[in-house]
């Protein structure tokens, strides 16, 4: 469940190092080398999946105890007060590498930045058309 040419795979196996923070038989979680904040870490799955919606269940489950570990372990270590999980998926959704990874990003009282997008107002009958719209499609 390997892809031949993805670094993720190569990383998240060991055979390109990296400044692992937590492994198990599932997940090697990483420094990102590029971080938001001190301490950004990502969570690699060992098998490859391009993104949330080619995750198995036994991933997907067993992701977020992972973060939440990773989040509380980055709090107590590194003075963060929050952090946020970050999952991007699709190059429009800012994803970069399609293997499925999940951003830990801790949260300091002077930041970074928030993750923000403008807001819109909309009305009940456009909720209710574009509820119908995603319903009839799970
Ligand atoms: P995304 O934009 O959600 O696909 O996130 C990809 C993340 O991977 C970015 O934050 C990059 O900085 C990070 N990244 C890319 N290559 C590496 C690498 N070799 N080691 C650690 N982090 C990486
Ligand atoms: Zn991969």
């Amino acid at each position: 469940m390997r892809e031949e040419n993805c670094i993720f795979c190569k990383i998240a196996n060991g055979e390109i190092p990296s400044a692992t923070v937590y492994e198990d038989e599932n997940f090697r979680a990483i420094l990102d080398l590029n971080p938001a904040s001190k301490g950004h870490t990502i969570i690699l799955p060992k098998n490859h999946f391009k993104d949330v919606c080619e995750l198995d269940e036994n991933t997907s489950a067993a992701v977020l105890p992972v973060a939440a570990r990773i989040g509380a372990a980055m709090k107590a270590s590194l003075g963060c007060t929050g952090f946020n999980l970050v999952q991007n998926n699709g190059a429009s959704a800012g994803q970069t590498v399609f293997h499925f990874h999940m951003h830990v990003i801790p949260r300091y009282e002077d930041g970074p930045a928030m993750v923000t997008w403008e807001q819109h107002q909309s009305e009940a009958e456009e909720l209710q058309q574009t509820a119908t719209q995603i319903k009839n499609n799970l």
